[in-house]
């Protein structure tokens, strides 16, 4: 059996696989193990944040690596020392080359993330015009706007050109960008530094705030008081805030108060851009490498990888450095050689509503008419709600077009089935795993 001294680092290693390395970093690098008896461990940790965020997310396995004879509430006891740090004498604040931003003052934007390097399609257009109206008159349109979509389809990209644009044309209004990450850790700073007034004036002042990925909030729940301070504070003095996110705001993990502010002002969606729209956007990235890559070419990777912006970069990143080495000229045949394995994911075949029915049909044992019909009956309903689901998912078209071809119904009957299902998979593993077969059905 391992002694008290041996589980400490065993825990610790299991946790460091666990986790992510910012969050092993952020959170247990800094506890120290004092002692372990039968019935309870003492750590040191250097605040009541690090210490609550242990309890929340790490003492169920602590306890498994611990043989306590009877874990309960006291088995894990802390003591906080406060870190005793030098003071800085110049930049007070932490300050890493990533742009996090933060309370340093200096404005960290990707200069590649603009307005104009932003290419327009029917599944960003509304996005990029709220955007703009945003940039064009900050607090005095849409406030706050609340940008959210999936990983890789430009909110990023946005909320810096929002960021340019303001700079560039309002020298004097006071802007910051940061990431979630860097708001929290400006916290964590400042709390350690007992300069909370500090902070809160500076946050305060400022006349537009960008904020990246929300919902890291979502793990860091003792921070939300906060930011959900420092938000209202703007906001009722016509400051104008941006915030992107993965999921829109009804979907967070948050209080009600701070879902309920980000609903404040507009919402809107980034969606998985069209087949043309991915075409034009890997044109456009190719010509700011000097890539030459014809059309055909374009059509054929943007036809392979269709869900996330980012993966079409990387595959003409890819492509351009293969042929720059090779000193050959871009062709589909060395498009398909090189980005293999990028493309294994397409789909051998289009997914049609038809295809959805038959598939949910056969998977629940109801009748396609019944799919398309009216009946609410539970037997029926739900059925109809998966297959809306997977259109909504799996096909590229219009909620509209989707929802007419279920017997005429409506887009909003089709965006409530969607949310529903995706409300209930996060919690039904059978649902999931149903889900699962079906897409693995239509994909193959
Ligand atoms: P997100 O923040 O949504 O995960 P990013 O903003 O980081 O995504 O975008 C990923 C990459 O895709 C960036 O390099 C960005 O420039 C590019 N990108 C996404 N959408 C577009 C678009 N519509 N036009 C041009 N580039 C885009
Ligand atoms: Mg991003």
């Amino acid at each position: 059996m391992l002694t008290s001294q041996d589980c400490w680092p065993a825990f610790l290693e299991f946790i460091e696989e666990k986790c992510s390395a910012a969050e092993f970093e952020n959170w247990i690098a800094p506890i120290k193990f004092i002692e372990a008896t039968e019935d309870h461990v003492v750590l040191e940790v250097p605040n009541i944040f690090v210490q609550e965020y242990f309890l929340a997310n790490f003492k169920k396995d602590l306890f498994s690596f611990f043989p306590f004879s009877a874990p309960n509430e006291t088995s894990v006891q802390f003591v906080v020392v406060e870190p005793n740090r030098p003071k800085p004498t110049t930049p007070v604040f932490s300050h890493t080359e990533s742009p996090q931003g933060g309370q340093d003052g200096e404005l960290k934007l990707n200069p590649f993330y603009t307005f104009n390097d932003f290419i327009e399609g029917p599944a960003n257009q509304f996005v990029k015009s709220a955007a703009m109206g945003v940039a064009s008159r900050p607090g005095k349109s849409y406030n706050p706007l609340f940008i959210h979509g999936g990983v890789g389809l430009g909110k990023t990209h946005l909320l810096h050109a929002i960021g340019h644009y303001i700079k560039e044309n309002q020298k004097k209004v006071k802007i910051q960008c940061i990431t979630t990450e860097g708001f929290i850790n400006d916290l964590i700073d400042n709390l350690r530094n007992k300069s909370m007034d500090k902070m809160k004036r500076y946050y305060r002042s400022l006349d537009v705030l960008l904020v990246d990925d929300i919902q890291f909030l979502q793990s860091r729940l003792n921070f939300e008081e906060e930011f959900c301070n420092t938000f209202e504070s703007l906001i009722n003095q016509n400051k104008q805030i941006v915030i992107t996110s993965d999921k829109p705001p009804g979907q967070l993990k948050l209080s009600e108060r701070m879902i309920a502010r980000m609903e404040w002002g507009l919402v809107a969606n980034v969606g998985i851009p069209d087949l043309e729209t991915r075409v034009a956007i890997l044109q456009h990235k190719a010509e700011l490498r000097g890539l030459k890559v014809p059309h055909k070419v374009a059509f054929f990777i943007a036809e392979h990888i269709f869900n996330n912006v980012r993966q079409l970069e990387g595959a003409l990143n890819r492509l351009s450095a293969y042929c720059r080495l090779m000193g050959m000229e871009v062709t589909e045949e060395i498009a398909e050689k090189t980005l293999g394995e990028l493309m294994q994911h397409a789909p051998s075949k289009r997914i049609s509503i038809e295809n959805i029915l038959k598939c949910v049909s056969s998977l629940y044992q109801v009748r396609i008419s019944d799919l398309c019909g009216n009946a609410r009956t539970k037997e029926i309903a739900f059925p109809r709600q998966v297959a809306m689901y997977l259109a909504k998912e799996l096909i590229n078209e219009s909620l509209m077009k989707l929802a007419s071809s279920f017997g005429g119904k409506t887009h909003s009957t089709l965006l409530h089935a969607w949310k529903k299902i995706a409300e209930q998979l996060e919690k039904d593993e059978t649902l999931k795993r149903q889900i699962q077969i079906a897409r693995r059905n239509l994909e193959t």
